[in-house]
């Protein structure tokens, strides 16, 4: 039997690294990981717990004390912390930007790589965030850089945002997005981009069925 691949997806927000992964791990019969959950429920805890994203210490402090859990079911990855489900509590715009103000610290970022590396560590994984290939499965056998049009992204978020029922001015939606992804590609430490060796897959003219389709041809050409 050839060993089950380990596969990175990453990109800016909404390019569509979400639906692809999962659909991919899905179809492979893979575990599906959701990096960036994890970066959301340090910024909710943080705010919950009245420690300022920007404070390092105190936020390294909080990532070192509280009990992360990540518990999968099928495709969601529910996380739990201190035995709390915060799995709907992440999902707003503004723990977004949170993870992302959070995200810019090394400390915060060394607290969850090596559970990142572990869980990816066996294999048959499909991943997505923003370091994957360069950073935390520097070794992946398929790397994928999903992107797309800012428009594009902020239309499929703004769409995604009216159907959980919680929609916002289309505008502010972009803004957000654009801000969030400049953050995240200027930060010093672990940069949103795409690793050398990645796989540049562009869904500005590409639906997401399609674009699941096309890196599941890639997998397969690479023993998947
Ligand atoms: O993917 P998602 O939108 O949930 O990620 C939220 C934020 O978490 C990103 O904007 C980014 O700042 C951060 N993140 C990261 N590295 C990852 C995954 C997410 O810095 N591997």
């Amino acid at each position: 039997m050839t060993k089950p691949l380990t596969i990175a997806v990453d990109g800016p927000g909404s390019a569509g690294k979400g639906t692809v992964a999962r659909g991919v791990a899905r179809t492979l019969r893979y575990q599906y990981i959701d990096t960036g959950a994890m970066y959301r429920a340090v910024a909710l805890m943080a705010l919950r717990n009245g420690v300022s994203w920007d404070d390092v210490d105190g936020l390294a402090e909080l990532a070192s004390r509280l009990e992360f859990r990540f518990a999968f079911e099928g495709d969601v990855l529910r996380v739990l912390v201190d035995g709390n489900d915060v799995t709907s509590a992440i999902r707003s715009d503004e723990i977004g930007m949170g993870a992302s103000m959070v995200s810019k610290h090394a400390p915060v970022r060394t607290a969850l790589l090596q559970l990142q590396r572990d869980l990816g560590a066996a294999g048959g994984v499909v991943m997505d965030g923003r370091d994957i290939g360069t950073v935390v499965l520097p070794d992946a056998e398929l790397k994928v850089y999903l992107d797309a049009d800012l428009e594009v992204r902020a239309r499929r978020r703004h769409e995604e945002l009216l159907r959980r029922g919680t929609p916002q001015p289309y505008d502010r939606v972009r803004d957000a997005l654009a801000k969030r992804d400049r953050q995240d590609m200027e930060r010093a430490t672990a940069p949103l981009k795409a690793a050398e060796d990645a796989v540049m897959l562009d869904t500005t003219d590409l639906t997401i069925e399609n674009a699941t389709r096309a890196i599941l041809l890639l997998a397969r050409e690479r023993g998947a």
